[in-house]
């Protein structure tokens, strides 16, 4: 730990945090929810979240929270918190952070969200090898932002993937790695994970509906899409 750290002893005070904390007990939730729902296989898929410390003694700055590369999530506990700071810094954990650390930092760093969710969900992943927009055949597409694209395909764990990434999702809050998966972003790591689930439910219908021979999907227009989206910022219990 000390080999990554700047100030020795620190670390076992950012553990101790209770933002850092919880945050890292959501996480792995988040984490284990994908592998759960069937979103995941083994260890792929990631998770991060930005975090800022509850006493500003411990950190300063906001924290960046992420599962560690090649690690079963089952087996990770309280004590393998690993966090780096937004230049990337690795300020918390021995473990290694996930290979995909700059598409994580990216999002971060752009300011539009604060938890990311990336995952190899099937149906998506498969929508992702046919088409550079998910038409969009739900209304749900406008939860997302509208439609959603695919990011050009980059070696998985590179900064080119990580500017396909920023590119495929602006004014989107999901979007679908060409040949590799999908990543979503929220405020919250529920929000991002829901957003994953609605995705791949989303491909999952157009990848059956297409598949009818002798017909085609019919599509919402823009102006369907908007009045979704307007209908949506309602949605749910009052002040839930
Ligand atoms: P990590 O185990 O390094 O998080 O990699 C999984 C993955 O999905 C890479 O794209
Ligand atoms: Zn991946």
């Amino acid at each position: 730990m000390e080999k990554n750290f700047a100030h020795p002893g620190r670390a076992w005070r950012l553990l101790e945090d209770r933002a850092v904390a919880r945050a890292w007990h959501d996480l792995l939730e988040t984490a284990r929810a994908t592998l759960r729902d069937g979103l995941v296989a083994g260890t792929s898929g990631n998770v991060s979240v930005r975090v800022t410390p509850a006493r500003p003694a411990v950190a300063t700055d906001d924290l960046v929270l992420i599962t560690p590369t090649g690690v079963p999530y089952d087996r990770l506990g309280p004590e393998d918190a690993v966090a780096v700071t937004l230049d990337g810094r690795q300020v918390l954990g021995t473990l290694e952070p996930t290979s995909e650390l700059p598409l994580h930092l990216a999002v971060h760093r752009s300011g539009t969200a604060r938890a990311v969710v990336h995952t190899h969900a099937p149906h998506a992943t498969a929508v992702s090898t046919l088409v550079d927009t998910l038409p969009p055949v739900h209304y749900m597409a406008a939860a997302l932002g509208g439609p959603v694209r695919t990011a050009p395909y980059a070696l998985y764990g590179t900064e080119e993937l990580a500017g396909h990434l920023l590119e495929a999702l602006r004014d989107r809050t999901a979007c679908l790695l060409r040949n590799h998966g999908t990543v979503t972003t929220g405020d919250t790591l529920a929000q991002a994970l829901d957003r994953t689930v609605q995705l791949e439910w989303m491909c999952r219908v157009w990848l059956l509906a297409r598949s009818v021979p002798g017909h085609t999907p019919s599509l919402l227009d823009a102006d369907q899409l908007a009045a979704a989206a307007d209908r949506l910022r309602g949605y749910g219990q009052p002040g839930g």
